[in-house]
C-alpha cells in the first residue's frame, strides 16, 4: 500500500466528518448567473427638509443610502430604502444623517421593497468614526416574519426612536467604512511597517483598486487576501483588518514569515458599491462574487491579471487565498479536502488549529465540493493557481472584539502552518 492509498480513505473520512458537521449550514452553492453589465438605478444625493419641523435627512456622503423620506399621518418620518437593481441578495444597506434645529425625539420608520426585509440593527455615530448600536428598546419591529429561515423571520419594517439635535447624527446599517476609510487604513498600515501600496487598476466608475503588499516582494511563496466584494459586509472587513494587521505586526513570527513570503491584500474589491451605498453589486449591477469564471467586470479582471503578472514576475506560487465576507452568523466555507492544491489540507489543519486556540468556540464549517464553473473567488483561486482557499464569513452581529481575536488567531496559525509546510518542501 503506498502513501496515496492510505491517504484517500483518510481524506474521504475527513470530508464526511466536515460534511456531517456542517449539515445545518445554509447552502452556499451560488446559482449560475449572467454577469454581463446591467443597468442600475443611482440614488439621488440630496437633503430632505421638513421645514415646519425643522428636521433634515441627508444621504450626501459616501456610503449613504436613503432613497425617499415622507411624513406619515402619525408623525413618523418614513424612510424608503431601495437597492441598486434587482434581483438582489437580501442585504438592505441604509445610511443617512439626520439633524434638527432644536433637540427632539423623533420616530423614523424604515421600509423596504416588497421582496425585502429589515436586516441590520441601526448603528449610530456623531463623528462618522465611532459607533454604537441603537438601544433595542428604541426599535419596534413590524410584521415580523413567520420564519423558519433566518431571512423569513425578519420584520418587514422597523420604527426607531432617535434623539436629534443641531449636530448631525449618522444612522447606518453597519459602521461606515468607505473607500476613504479603507485607503487611510492601508496607508497607515503601510507606513508603520514600510510596506507598499499600489494601484492595480480602476473600478468601473474610476475609483482605484488598491493593493497593499506586505513581506518580501520577490518571494516565490505568496498568499492573497481580499475583502469587501459585497459592500454591506463590514464585519468581514473588520476580520480582514485584524488578520492583516497580525501579518504586518512586529512579532517574531510575523517578521520571520515576511522574510520568505509575499502577502498581497486587496481590502476593497468594490469601492463603487461601497461609496454608492449599494446592497450587493458593483456599478455594473453585478454580484462580483459570481464573476470569477466569466470575468465581465473590471474589478475581477484586475485581480485575475495581477495574479498572472505576479506569478510570471516571481516564478513563484500562491499557496493560500482568503476572501472575507459577512453573513447572518460566523461560518467558514473551505474547499472540500478532496481538492489538493499547493499545500494539501492546509485549510483543514488551519481551522483545527484556530479551534484549538480559542476554547469554547465551536466554528461552523461547510465545505464546497463542486469546483467548476468557478464563479466565486475561492474556486478560481484554487482552480487557476492551486491556492488552498476559503471564504471566511463573519456574522453581522458578531461582537467586534471577538472578530478581532479570531482574526489575530487565524493569522498566527496560518503563518505557522505555511512556514512548517515550506520547511518540509523547500522551493
Ligand atoms: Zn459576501
Amino acid at each position: 500500500m503506498n502513501q496515496s492509498d492510505i491517504r484517500k480513505p483518510l481524506l474521504l473520512l475527513a470530508a464526511l466528518c466536515l460534511a456531517a458537521f456542517s449539515a445545518l449550514a445554509q447552502d452556499p452553492e451560488p446559482q449560475q448567473v449572467d454577469t454581463t453589465t446591467k443597468p442600475i438605478e443611482k440614488q439621488v444625493r440630496q437633503t430632505f427638509e421638513f421645514k415646519d419641523d425643522r428636521i433634515y435627512f441627508s444621504n450626501e456622503f459616501d456610503g449613504g443610502r436613503l432613497n425617499r423620506v415622507e411624513k406619515d399621518e402619525t408623525g413618523r418620518y418614513v424612510i424608503t430604502i431601495t437597492p441598486e437593481n434587482a434581483p438582489i441578495n437580501m442585504s438592505p444597506w441604509y445610511a443617512f444623517k439626520v439633524w434638527s434645529k432644536k433637540k427632539k425625539e423623533i420616530k423614523v420608520r424604515l421600509v423596504y421593497p416588497e421582496f425585502a426585509r429589515h436586516r441590520y440593527d441601526p448603528k449610530l455615530s456623531t463623528d462618522g468614526r465611532t459607533w454604537t448600536t441603537l438601544d433595542p428598546a428604541m426599535i419596534v419591529e413590524e410584521e415580523k416574519g413567520p420564519g423558519p429561515g433566518i431571512i423569513d423571520s425578519q420584520p418587514k419594517s422597523v420604527t426607531i426612536t432617535l434623539r436629534t439635535s443641531k449636530k448631525p447624527l449618522w444612522v447606518s446599517a453597519q459602521e461606515i467604512q468607505t473607500s476613504k476609510h479603507v485607503f487611510e487604513w492601508m496607508d497607515a498600515t503601510a507606513k508603520r511597517g514600510r510596506f507598499a501600496v499600489e494601484e492595480i487598476g480602476k473600478s468601473r466608475e474610476g475609483r482605484p483598486i488598491r493593493m497593499l503588499t506586505i513581506g518580501n516582494p520577490t518571494a516565490k511563496r505568496m498568499i492573497l487576501v481580499i475583502s469587501r466584494q459585497h459592500p454591506p459586509e463590514v464585519t468581514g472587513y473588520f476580520a480582514m483588518q485584524a488578520f492583516v494587521e497580525t501579518l504586518a505586526n512586529d512579532s517574531e513570527l510575523a517578521r520571520a514569515f515576511r522574510n520568505d513570503w509575499g502577502i498581497y491584500v486587496v481590502p476593497l474589491m468594490n469601492p463603487d458599491g461601497v461609496d454608492e451605498g449599494h446592497w450587493r453589486h458593483n456599478q455594473g449591477g453585478i454580484d462580483l462574487n459570481r464573476d470569477w469564471s466569466d470575468f465581465n467586470q473590471p474589478e475581477t479582471q484586475i485581480v485575475r491579471d495581477f495574479l498572472n503578472r505576479r506569478v510570471a514576475e516571481t516564478g513563484g506560487k500562491f499557496y493560500f487565498g482568503i476572501d472575507f465576507h459577512s453573513t447572518w452568523n460566523d461560518i467558514y466555507y473551505p474547499m472540500s479536502p478532496i481538492f489538493e492544491g499547493n499545500s494539501p489540507r492546509l485549510v483543514q489543519r488551519w481551522l483545527e488549529n484556530i479551534q484549538a486556540s480559542i476554547p469554547d468556540y465551536q466554528p461552523r464549517i461547510q465545505v464546497n465540493a463542486r469546483l467548476l464553473p468557478t464563479r466565486v473567488s475561492r474556486n478560481f483561486f484554487f482552480d487557476r493557481h492551486g491556492m488552498e482557499a476559503i471564504v471566511y464569513e463573519i456574522g453581522d452581529k458578531t461582537p467586534r472584539d471577538f472578530i478581532r481575536k479570531k482574526g489575530e488567531t487565524a493569522a498566527g496559525e496560518i503563518m505557522k502552518l505555511l512556514m512548517d509546510d515550506a520547511r518540509r518542501s523547500p522551493h
